[in-house]
């Protein structure tokens, strides 16, 4: 996944490179006449300060993008904030120059966009904690990565790790830790991947550790590769089977 336009900001003219939500082929493109922006009031008030420059301006904005693939024109609506910038050029003159343009960065988007595909056989209960992170993930990174490490417990309890021991009729909690580490040896492939997600999200669930943005597409990343090896992994494997069984002509 191509991390980057979600981490640029945008004009308001332009086609973003911010993937459509629901047919995942086309590109959100702010529809016409539906962009609406203005100065906050602090950044009104500041103009009459003696140092004030155009980047001290921040804004507000909000608008409908609607997918550039003609079959399937999804409309998603966003808000967010935006600031002024300086983009330096030559004149035809040779004579260096400057410009300034409004940029724009999404806060929240109306459906979420979604940041990797989720593998159809994964249960509802990991599938919900995901879609929730990823309509954090702008707003709230530390959030959106919690909820993560909650898919990721979830995914654990769908492959029967247990909870909790049992000591005098008392339930003992395990550890996310202490669950991954019990992880059957068909996973061990995984296990690294397991861990690493745990420690992205125990960031995001303690305060005072800052969560990026790009910590949470990492723990994406990791994510997106567990949910394909636990739930599309037998696919693979049984249609390299068929491949070995077809090429000889009988059984492997
Ligand atoms: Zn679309």
């Amino acid at each position: 996944m191509d991390r980057k336009p979600y981490k640029t900001p945008f004009r308001k003219n332009s086609v973003t490179k911010f993937v459509c939500p629901t047919c995942t082929k086309g590109n959100l493109k702010v529809k016409e006449n539906s962009f609406l922006y203005q100065e906050t009031r602090s950044s009104r008030l500041a103009h009459s300060h003696d140092a004030w420059d155009p980047d001290w301006i921040d804004y507000v904005y909000s608008c409908l993008f609607e997918c550039t693939n003609s079959a399937c024109k999804e409309v998603v609506s966003s808000t967010g904030t935006g600031f002024v910038d300086q983009d330096f050029y030559y004149d035809e003159n040779g004579n260096p120059d400057v410009n300034y343009d409004d940029y724009f960065r999404p806060v929240y988007f109306e459906p979420h966009l979604c940041f990797f595909s989720i593998p159809k056989a994964t249960p509802d209960s990991v599938t919900d904690e995901v879609n929730t992170s990823f309509s954090l993930i702008f707003s709230d990174p530390a959030s959106s990565s919690n909820h993560v490490r909650i898919a990721l417990e979830h995914l654990l309890t769908f492959l029967k790790i247990k909870r909790f021991n049992t000591k005098n009729g008392k339930r003992l909690y395990l550890n996310l830790h202490q669950r991954i580490d019990l992880l059957p040896q068909k996973y061990d492939h995984v296990k690294d991947l397991f861990f690493a997600v745990k420690w992205l999200g125990n960031a995001g669930s303690h305060s005072g550790q800052e969560v990026t943005i790009d910590d949470v597409f990492d723990s994406y990343e990791l994510l997106s590769e567990i949910l394909s090896e636990v739930f599309e992994n037998k696919r693979e494997s049984a249609k390299s089977l068929a491949k070995r069984i077809n090429k000889k002509k009988g059984p492997k």
